[in-house]
């Protein structure tokens, strides 16, 4: 089969791999249909998550038809189209019976936090992922999902990762009614963080990035306020001037480590040793949040950082909570708003890329080249 193959740090190409076959009686095999880009595959492509191996296939966000099942397996069949969680979890475990099924204990034993996630990296487990023709998919009675039969594959790709993130990125800011939501970045995460902001009952959703069509596509879909950090000399001083003083009452994260620590760099004055992964929004929100406020963290960190402000953060008496998403847990109630038209997360998708051109789109979406917002990758056949 056709499949994404990581080379190193800013080398991905599409080549030749053997199928997937069933290797546990709980496996099944997927053929791909349609898989994305994540700004989570941006911090492998970037060299910023441990133990990423050559030869890898990354892709954690697709849906397709399920072409094989093992013995075991009682829910689905062949024939099926599920869109499929990006995390790999076990359903029974502690933190499973917990909802919390991206820190699955029994799909990735050796790691003390994230649980398995496809395609990403020996530190999530060593699962290959779906940017390829063909995917394995463990645990298949536990994650995925049939797609609702009028359900588009557009909308149902965005299920298994952006969407959710986003609504958990705003549930975790423990939005109460009215409160001000900043967002710091406008990529998918933040775009659909700043439209479920909404749904928690914010008053007001502020989105800060740099990118200007991001910036006005965020406009028009969540119908939010707008800041481009680019001018911008102190993000604190400037969202406090924006809300009476004070600060906004949940900021969220939806930036993650960078691939150059310039701008912290610019920042604190301070020459930053890591050169690359620094934290700036993280920093920006736990400055701009108001005391006793909540900031809710879904951006992904690779490296560990010693420059984030945390003292602040314990001054001013904030909560943190973060975590990656537990798709599973947000399906029902997403697959409800989309289906009432409150949502249309494939409105976010820019980019339809043969996957013979991965390298391609791994270029574009990392660069943000030609208004790129959300890339899908189509495989052959
Ligand atoms: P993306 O790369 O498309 O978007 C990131 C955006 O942040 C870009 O538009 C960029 O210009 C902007 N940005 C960069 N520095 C900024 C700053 N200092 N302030 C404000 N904006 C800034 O990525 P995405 O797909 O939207 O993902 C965003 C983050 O969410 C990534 O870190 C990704 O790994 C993470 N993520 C987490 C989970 C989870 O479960 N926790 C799931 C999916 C993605
Ligand atoms: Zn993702």
């Amino acid at each position: 089969m056709l499949a994404m193959n990581f080379r190193g740090p800013y080398r991905v190409r599409a080549a030749h791999k053997p199928d997937p076959c069933i290797e546990h009686p709980d496996d099944a095999v997927v053929r791909v249909l349609r898989s994305c880009i994540c700004g989570s595959d941006l911090h492998l492509y970037h060299g910023l998550v441990p133990d990423t191996r050559i030869g890898t296939t990354f892709g954690h966000e697709f849906v397709g038809e399920v072409v094989d099942i093992g013995p075991g397996v009682r829910r689905l069949k062949k024939g099926d189209r599920v869109l499929v969680p990006f995390n790999i979890f076990c359903g029974s475990c502690f933190f499973c019976r917990r909802e919390l099924f991206g820190n699955c204990h029994d799909t990735n034993p050796e790691a003390t936090a994230v649980g398995g996630i496809y395609g990403y990296s020996h530190t999530a487990g060593g699962y290959d992922g779906g940017q390829a023709q063909l995917v394995r998919v463990p645990r298949a009675d536990v994650g995925p999902t049939l797609i609702p039969p009028q359900m588009d594959l557009d909308d149902a790709v965005l299920l298994t990762d952006a969407l959710p993130t986003g609504y958990q990125a705003a549930e975790m800011g423990d939005i109460s009614e009215g409160d001000t939501v900043v967002v710091f970045g406008a990529g998918p995460i933040g775009i659909f963080a700043a439209k479920c902001a909404w749904l928690f009952g914010a008053g007001r959703v502020i989105v800060v990035d740099h990118i200007e069509e991001r910036l006005e596509f965020v406009h028009r879909y969540a119908q939010c306020e707008v800041l481009n950090f680019r001018g911008v000399h102190d993000m604190a001083i400037t969202i406090k001037r924006m809300t009476d003083g004070l600060g906004a009452d949940v900021c969220i994260d939806a930036v993650g480590c960078e691939a150059s620590g310039s701008f912290l760099q610019r920042l604190t004055g301070v020459k930053m040793k890591l050169q690359a992964g620094a934290a700036t929004a993280l920093h920006w929100a736990i400055n701009s949040v108001r005391k006793g406020g909540n900031i809710s963290i879904v951006g992904v960190y690779g490296p560990t950082f010693n420059a984030v402000p945390i003292g602040n953060a314990v001054n001013k008496g904030l909560t943190l909570r973060m975590n990656q998403a537990s798709v599973k847990r947000h399906l029902p109630r997403l697959i409800e708003h989309i289906e009432a038209g409150h949502i249309e997360p494939r409105r976010i998708i820019t980019h339809r890329i043969p996957l013979e051109e991965v390298a391609d789109a791994y270029h574009l979406f990392s660069n943000k080249l030609d208004g790129c917002i959300k890339t899908v990758l189509i495989p052959p056949g």
